[in-house]
């Protein structure tokens, strides 16, 4: 098992809050949110960031975008939501295993603005 935080997440090996799984991804709660609504799209494949992944890995991703959207909405986020994804130390990427940040409502700080 690698030092991955994200893939220990993924093989129940350290708790989180789930709100959605299915074969391809994870949905989860960020421990420390950064608007009122705060969670985090984990592929379960491991690749550090958007320029690392394959092409296969990219068409998954974008069925997982549009998945997660569609739950976004049914979780109330009609009025709004941003999707963000960190690439890099510039962009203060902090867990090295592509993530997709949702937020919805209010910023609770600037990081993602
Ligand atoms: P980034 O800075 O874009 O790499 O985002 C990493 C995100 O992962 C941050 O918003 C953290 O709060 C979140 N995070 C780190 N560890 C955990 C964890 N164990 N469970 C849930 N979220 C986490
Ligand atoms: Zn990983």
């Amino acid at each position: 098992m690698s030092e991955c935080i994200f893939c220990k997440i993924i093989a129940g090996l350290i708790p989180a809050q789930k709100v959605f799984e299915n074969e391809d991804m994870l949905i989860i709660k960020d421990i420390n949110p950064q608007a009122k609504i705060h969670y985090l799209l984990l592929p379960k494949e491991h690749y550090a960031n958007i320029i690392e992944m394959t092409e296969e890995q990219a068409v998954k991703l974008g069925k997982c975008l549009k998945t997660l959207s569609q739950i976004a909405n049914d979780l109330g986020l009609q009025g709004g939501f941003r999707l963000v994804s960190n690439k890099g130390t510039d962009a203060r990427q902090t867990v090295g295993h592509l993530h997709i940040h949702i937020l919805g409502g209010q910023l609770l700080s600037d990081k993602m603005a």
